[in-house]
């Protein structure tokens, strides 16, 4: 948006323009049509007749990452307007109002006494603090979303002000987001403005097919569509990834999140199977490998050269240690150069080992179950280890394999009873996705 607050201020409290019934209307026309623009890039015919201000309020959705926004509420003669300051780091109450405009001593004693109103004093950069005021700088209305998670409101009535908190109602709203790769995950989804939890997300729908440690290339590509909560217009975090794609090295995959009838949810490829691997490539969320697979290494306390049938993952003491797959616990106990071992038991006689564990995870105990990214203990350098880090063994009817190069078996595919709902759920979604692209496209233009 090319207006910037000080014009949009001066206009207002300089001298009133002559004209100044017609001067608002046109002046929101044009933050309307700049929204629209840059929503969706389309261009207008710019007139100002016809616009019904009430309704187009309402409408408005203010961007999660907006800049102030001064917008009339009516277009009556005692003029109010709804602003919106957003907090910065050291803002203090009457630094905000001044901000808002507000230019009212009744209103700033009321919000510096009132016992109901002490919320506002935590005040959380970013967030933001909006007020209905006349054009006189009277407060009317005040609202915060406050640090317990509850909207403030401070309304003028006959008798004086009032303030009330409610638990807000929130809503999902389906944001969309790309990106191009330049050195890392985080640096694009950093880039995009995309919530760090997304990257998380993406990072964790996508790793079976991707590692995210060592794949990546310059030119890797994102999009994303995934739920954004907002409480009364303003941003409070992000849900849940509804679809998204990701190309690597020239290759893209795409997963579409469905969830059966039994509320369990899961991604899946646009054909249905299922995006996750039976097993997830590696037990740590984020780790390096520090020894790899091998039928003979030099072993360091050892001193000779014996086979290394196992991946070692570096990482420090505590690092949780997630479960490859769904299974049972076959053991958990202390076992020779192992150290603390978990070994867990999977369908179709496969099974992992995990060792050098510091403790076990509460839950890990013989035959209890586990799911797949369950913690099941955290990495420790108990047994026969030079330091803290994770011994990882993958076995296929009890033989040795590497895991960082076996073809996993895939995780359970949409059930043909589900085909159906799933084929029309997933062709919304993907639809979306298809649309990202082409405004990617039309960006590049
Ligand atoms: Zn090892």
């Amino acid at each position: 948006m090319s207006l910037n607050k000080e014009e949009i201020l001066a206009q207002n409290h300089s001298a009133q323009p002559p004209r100044l019934g017609l001067v608002w209307p046109i002046l929101f026309a044009v933050l309307f049509f700049f929204s629209v623009v840059a929503a969706f890039g389309i261009s207008h015919d710019t007139t100002a007749e016809g616009l019904e201000v009430h309704r187009v309020v309402e409408e408005l959705q203010l961007p999660s990452h907006s800049a102030q926004e001064v917008v009339e509420t009516e277009a009556s003669e005692t003029h109010k307007f709804w602003r919106e300051e957003r907090i910065q780091r050291g803002d203090i109450v009457s630094t905000i109002l001044v901000r808002l405009g507000v230019d009212d001593p009744e209103a700033t004693s009321y919000l510096s006494q009132a016992r109901g109103v002490r919320s506002l004093y935590q005040l959380r950069p970013g967030r933001s603090v909006r007020a209905v005021t006349t054009s006189e700088g009277r407060l009317e209305q005040l609202t915060y979303l406050n640090t317990n998670g509850k909207r403030l409101l401070v309304e003028r009535t006959p008798e004086g002000f009032r303030a009330t908190e409610k638990i807000p109602d929130v809503e999902a709203r389906i944001s969309q987001s790309s990106g191009e790769i330049a050195t890392s995950l985080f640096g694009a989804t950093d880039a995009a403005g995309l919530h760090e939890n997304i990257a998380i997300q993406l990072a964790d729908i996508f790793s079976s097919d991707i590692d995210f440690n060592r794949d990546l290339r310059t030119g890797d590509r994102f999009a994303v569509v995934y739920e954004a909560n907002y409480a009364h217009g303003e941003f409070v975090g992000v849900g849940r990834v509804v679809t998204a794609e990701f190309t690597n090295r020239g290759k893209t995959y795409r997963a579409v999140y469905f969830e059966n009838k039994k509320g369990r949810g899961g991604y899946y490829t646009p054909d249905g199977k299922n995006v996750r691997k039976a097993f997830l490539r590696s037990p740590l969320a984020f780790s390096r490998i520090t020894s790899r697979y091998t039928n003979s290494r030099f072993h360091p306390i050892l001193r000779k050269w014996v086979a290394h049938r196992g991946i070692d993952y570096g990482a420090r003491t505590g690092t949780p240690v997630r479960a490859t797959a769904d299974g049972w616990v076959k053991f958990a106990g202390r076992k020779g150069s192992y150290g603390k071992l978990v070994t867990l038991r999977h369908a179709n006689g496969y099974s992992t080992r995990y060792a050098h564990l510091s403790r076990f995870a509460k839950s890990t105990r013989r035959g209890k179950r586990v799911s797949q990214g369950q913690v099941i203990g955290y990495v420790g350098r108990t047994g026969r280890a030079t330091g803290p880090h994770l011994h990882y063994e993958f076995l296929a009817n009890g033989v040795h394999r590497n895991p960082a190069t076996l073809a996993l078996p895939p995780g359970p595919p949409i059930t043909p009873d589900l085909r159906d709902e799933f084929q029309s759920v997933a062709a919304v979604k993907l639809k979306r996705l298809d649309l990202l692209g082409d405004t990617n496209l039309a960006l590049l233009d």
